[in-house]
């Protein structure tokens, strides 16, 4: 048995599956899943994340993160989170750059992780640390929030909808014999992209990822109503436009239905729709801004230029790498979240 025999199977049994299914299977099926199976990251895997390219991007997220919780008054109890934390690299480079802002080693440290492999990998990254892990954000405690998500929302399941005269056809996954093909379902009315039918034309495609305004909008109201921020990175525009997924195995794009399970499925996010869930549940937003001017905003160059100056040699690449617009610069963009009448996170501007 294999990832494909069983879409195979379940396409035969009921029918066509949204791209949001295949997705789902592709990355999280408890045997065959891409996360639930190995530790992706890294040169020897099959892509690279900001926090394993350098430390410097968990230390200044990390010091973003504690100047919003002095400007809120550094409450005693608070929750420090993060969403899909890898290998837990970012959180360690949080934790250390972070230990000397009295109080803020209080935090409660919550990850939500699905992951039972990369759960491990974070225990051992973590050790030094009292964790909590969880499966969802609804168990996240009622408290003052401070969280970062970078490159989470990516790999959340994304259905794909192509405008129609009227209406939405929906792609979907099907079989030719015993292969997986292609498909589009039936034209109809799609609620959830009614502000999308002014700005497309037929035939053009536009994405839709379901869960992610449920996952902001519990971050938000907690950041509402106890105090907090958010600090959503992920690659990605304002709106949704063509078809983004793509599958990556061993640095190299793959096939989307080639080897099922074996490449990392993502998406780019759309953060309009983000921004409206979080501003819906009573939080105020930042400007969607790039990591390139996040990153330099925080002190990057300065903290490049410390870390090459006791030796560091490729700080200077890694810098270019997280900031430069060519790279991952312009790529990434970066949303904050915070309570209404509170400053704005730092590099960032409401
Ligand atoms: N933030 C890390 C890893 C990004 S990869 C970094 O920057 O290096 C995506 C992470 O999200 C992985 O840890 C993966 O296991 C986790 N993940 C994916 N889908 C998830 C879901 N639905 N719930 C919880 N975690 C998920």
């Amino acid at each position: 048995m294999s990832l494909t025999d069983h879409l195979v199977a379940r396409i035969r049994a009921t029918g066509p599956i949204t791209i949001a299914d295949y997705m789902a299977e592709c990355l999280l099926h408890p045997t065959f899943g891409y996360y639930t199976t190995r530790d992706p990251f890294g040169a020897k895997g099959d892509f690279t994340t900001a926090p394993e390219i350098s430390q410097m991007f968990g230390e200044l997220i990390g010091l973003a993160l504690a100047r919003s919780w002095l400007d809120q008054g550094a409450p005693a109890r608070f929750t420090l989170a993060e969403l899909g934390p890898g290998r837990g690299t970012l959180m360690a480079d949080v934790l250390r750059a972070t230990a000397r802002v009295p109080g803020f080693d209080k935090a409660g440290l919550h990850l939500v992780e699905a992951s039972p492999t990369l759960r491990a990998r974070q225990r051992q990254a973590l050790a030094a640390h009292s964790v909590r892990w969880l499966d969802t954000v609804d168990e996240l405690p009622e408290a003052p929030l401070f969280l970062i998500a970078n490159e989470f929302f990516d790999a959340l399941p994304i259905r794909q909808f192509q405008r129609a005269a009227q209406g939405w056809s929906e792609r979907q996954i099907g079989l030719d014999g015993d292969r997986l093909t292609p498909g589009l379902g039936a034209p109809g009315p799609q609620p959830a992209l009614a502000r999308r039918l002014g700005d497309t034309g037929e035939g053009e495609i536009v994405e839709l990822c379901p869960a992610a305004p449920a996952i902001v909008a519990q971050i938000a109201r907690r950041i509402a109503q106890h105090g907090g921020a958010a600090l959503l990175i992920d690659y990605g525009n304002w709106r949704s436009r063509g078809d983004t997924l793509q599958a990556v195995r061993d640095h190299r794009f793959a096939r989307i239905l080639d080897t099922p399970g074996q490449s990392d499925l993502t998406a780019h996010v759309a953060f309009e729709p983000l921004a409206l869930a979080a501003r819906a549940a009573g939080a105020a937003h930042s400007r969607m801004t790039s990591q390139g001017t996040f990153l330099e905003r925080l002190g990057i160059t300065a903290r490049a230029q410390a870390l090459a100056a006791r030796g560091g040699d490729a700080v200077a690449a890694a810098h270019r790498r997280l900031t430069h617009p060519d790279e991952m610069g312009n790529l990434f963009q970066v949303l904050g979240l915070f309570p209404p009448g509170a400053p704005c996170p730092a590099g960032l501007e409401p």
